[in-house]
């Protein structure tokens, strides 16, 4: 049975704290930040005194916090991946998105399964092993049996320089059955954004099936019951206020945990981008401040959740938010239906990011982080419960560090130019060096060698 939307987020009782935590005292912020430091997570009540915080001293303390936090969670690890558009055909009139349907003059398209098959190749020799799969709503053009065609041609396509290890997947919300095929085409996540949380905004942003808010904020209960234990939250920010927009997020997280036993695996952080026959123009927008300040929060409130942010910020923006909470990146990201490497003009919404992949990564490393294409977990059975059951005691650190030091070494061999090479291993020796474990930092400098001697997909 379906359960009530009252359950995941109940807007009264959310307004309610907003109001309760209106202006902290000091001694709730500091306990709060207490608490946040010690890995242990926040209640939506504790997140409310976050957002409600104005002073710059104790946003300062926010920060440093949630940055010591993603260190002692993630390390230096920054995990690549980029979407891929199959169909932008859609049913739904979304306010914001360049795809709705009054956009009728729109040439649509969706993908053959051999150019689903030549994209993948681009997206391979770029450098990625993981792909978040991007679907308009339409259940002639792209119903579930399309989706799974074109999710089996991916994982198809094997070329000399890899293949695509893991695809997350953005597709509408839908049944059982449907999320039960998804699961059986061996997806990684499966991502569903709830937009804006606030019912009334929700109606008036969405016409189509989409606009039914249950349907949308129930589908990961269904996903969950189909056996998909990897699911991704979001919110589309600019939609409504964003105070209200976190709290909706963690309740929903806390509601996925309580009901399912397993949280979010991942929170995405959209924000507003301008598109083209879009005339919305966001109520609610959010300052490139208060931007990082909930991505400090939502680090705070949900540690051991991933946080993924796209190219629709700026590389000044994303290296920033890199340092307090973010762990996936998207990088080089074309957001139009077979645009790898040809130029079309139906994009979804416009990206503030345009630059290659190894420049990103060339940025990354400069900030010591370690850019690392794995897709370990899933493929080991490190999901749900079971990857929460050794993320929270902090075991995944172990493997992870090696396997982003694998991946990374695979980027480098067969796609880095000659400088960025360098560059490259100076981190991965470093890195190799801080693994504690004496055994797998000899069985990790091992599989390095093994790695510049032509080996793939090595992993722990
Ligand atoms: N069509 C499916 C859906 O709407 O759930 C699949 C995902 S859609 C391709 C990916 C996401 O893009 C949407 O969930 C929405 O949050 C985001 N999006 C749409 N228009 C946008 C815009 N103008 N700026 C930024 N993000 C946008
Ligand atoms: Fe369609 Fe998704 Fe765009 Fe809405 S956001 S118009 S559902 S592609």
């Amino acid at each position: 049975m379906s359960p009530d939307a009252l359950e995941i987020v109940d807007e009264t009782k959310i307004f309610g704290i907003i109001e309760r935590t209106k202006s902290p005292s000091a001694e709730d912020i500091k306990r709060v930040l207490k608490k946040a430091r010690e890995k242990k997570g926040l209640s939506v009540e504790e997140v409310g005194v976050l957002v409600n915080m104005e002073n710059a001293g104790n946003q300062k303390e926010l920060f440093r916090i949630a940055s010591l936090i993603k260190n002692e969670i993630y390390g230096e690890r920054l995990v690549f991946f980029a979407p891929l558009y199959a169909s932008d055909y859609c049913v739904n009139d979304c306010a914001y998105c360049n795809f709705h349907s009054s956009n009728k003059a729109a040439k649509r398209s969706r993908l053959t399964m051999e150019e689903v098959k030549s994209q993948t190749e681009i997206l391979i020799n770029m450098g990625h092993k993981r792909v978040l799969l991007e679907f308009g709503e339409d259940p002639k053009q792209a119903d579930i049996d399309y989706v799974i065609s074109v999710i089996d041609a991916i994982y198809s396509v094997k070329t000399p320089k890899g293949n695509i290890r893991r695809i997350n997947v953005n597709i509408a919300a839908t049944t059982t059955a449907d999320y039960r095929k998804l699961k059986a085409a061996h997806i990684g996540t499966y991502q569903l954004f709830q937009e804006t949380y606030h019912r009334d905004t929700y109606k008036k942003l969405h016409e189509g099936p989409k606009a039914d808010y249950d349907r949308q904020i129930t589908a990961q209960d269904r996903a969950l019951e189909a056996g998909i234990d990897d699911r991704g939250l979001g919110v589309l920010f600019g939609l409504y206020d964003w105070k209200f927009e976190v709290l909706s997020l963690i309740a929903h997280a806390e509601y996925l945990e309580r009901v399912g036993g397993v949280g979010p695996h991942t929170i995405s952080v959209p924000r507003l981008c301008e598109a083209p026959t879009v005339s919305y123009t966001p109520e609610h927008p959010v300052s490139d401040e208060d931007f990082l300040k909930l991505i400090a929060i939502i680090r705070l409130a949900v540690p051991y959740t991933g946080m993924i942010i796209s190219t629709r910020e700026t590389a000044e923006i994303r290296s920033k938010a890199f340092k307090i909470g973010i762990s996936q990146t998207s990088a080089a990201s074309v957001t139009t239906t077979g645009g790898y490497g040809k130029k079309s003009a139906m994009t979804q919404f416009e990206s503030h990011d345009k630059r290659k992949v190894e420049q990103v990564i060339e940025d990354a490393i400069g900030q010591n982080l370690l850019p690392s294409f794995c897709t370990a977990c899933y493929r080991m059975g490190r999901t749900g419960e079971n990857f929460m059951g050794i993320a929270k005691p902090g075991e995944i650190h172990e493997f992870c560090r090696p396997n982003g030091i694998l991946t990374f070494a695979e980027y480098l061999e067969d796609f880095a130019p000659p400088e960025l090479k360098v560059k490259g291993y100076k981190v991965i020796n470093h890195f190799l060096g801080l693994i504690e474990d004496e055994r797998l930092k000899k069985k990790t400098g091992e599989h390095l060698e093994l790695v510049k001697h032509g080996r793939r997909d090595l992993y722990f």
